[in-house]
């Protein structure tokens, strides 16, 4: 279920600024010859993650989650000079792929990109964050937040994507991954560690910045 209005969708976009070449043409490759391309951010939520980004002027950003690294390449866009996004992802078949795009890009040499499990690479991570996407695995959000929570500055933001589940969230029987996300906005909702704000956004980005320790 397409959450907005499909005539709403397609004004939004016509009334935000257009792509990059690259970005047309990795949305454009993704759909053509990689599996499930409804993952990719796209272009409307691809410009409020750089928007976002813009207005954060991070240093270091953590984006858990890669495929073809649509959205990496929209956060990286707010970088500050000096500053470096760390992409993961457990599919290596995107690899190569992935690797082209981003060395196309204006970024590449800002972006280190990491084949592995996330759960299993965030443990062992030294830096602090001042920006987090999570978009990786939908049962493990909660495991992923509580990796990274400590490693965000405070007055960090941490995002997670596709909050409602294409409506899924209201669902009274709830499937595993469903149940996953409900849990996870609701421990969000009750961390006072940070301030959150659920933006119905495309499929639902949950904001939160870090307010305390
Ligand atoms: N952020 C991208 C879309 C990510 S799709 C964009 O907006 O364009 C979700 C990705 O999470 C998939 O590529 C999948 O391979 C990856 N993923 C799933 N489980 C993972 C895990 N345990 N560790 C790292 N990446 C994982
Ligand atoms: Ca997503």
């Amino acid at each position: 279920m397409d959450l907005i209005n499909e005539q709403i969708q397609h004004y939004a976009e016509r009334h935000t600024s257009t792509e990059t070449d690259l970005l047309k043409k990795i949305d454009r490759d993704t759909h053509a010859k990689v599996l499930m391309p409804r993952m990719l951010s796209g272009h409307l939520q691809g410009k409020v993650l750089s928007m976002l980004s813009h207005m954060i002027r991070p240093k270091c950003i953590l984006e858990i989650g890669t495929y073809t690294g649509y959205s990496a390449l929209c956060l990286a866009e707010g970088l500050q000079e000096g500053g470096k996004l760390i992409t993961l992802d457990i599919n290596e078949e995107l690899e190569d792929r992935v690797r082209t795009y981003f060395a196309a890009s204006a970024f590449g040499e800002k972006i280190d990109y990491r084949i592995g499990n996330a759960a299993t690479i965030i443990p062992g991570l030294t830096e602090t964050f001042d920006l987090v996407f999570i978009d990786a695995d939908k049962e493990r959000y909660s495991l992923y937040f509580d990796q990274v929570i400590d490693k965000v500055r405070i007055g960090g933001f941490i995002m997670a994507d596709n909050v409602l589940w294409s409506g899924k969230v209201l669902n009274a029987k709830p499937d595993k991954d469903t149940r996953a996300i409900v849990e996870f906005n609701k421990k969000i909702q009750e961390d006072p560690r940070v301030e959150n704000v659920l933006l119905p956004i495309r499929d639902g980005i949950m904001l939160m910045r870090k307010v305390s320790l």
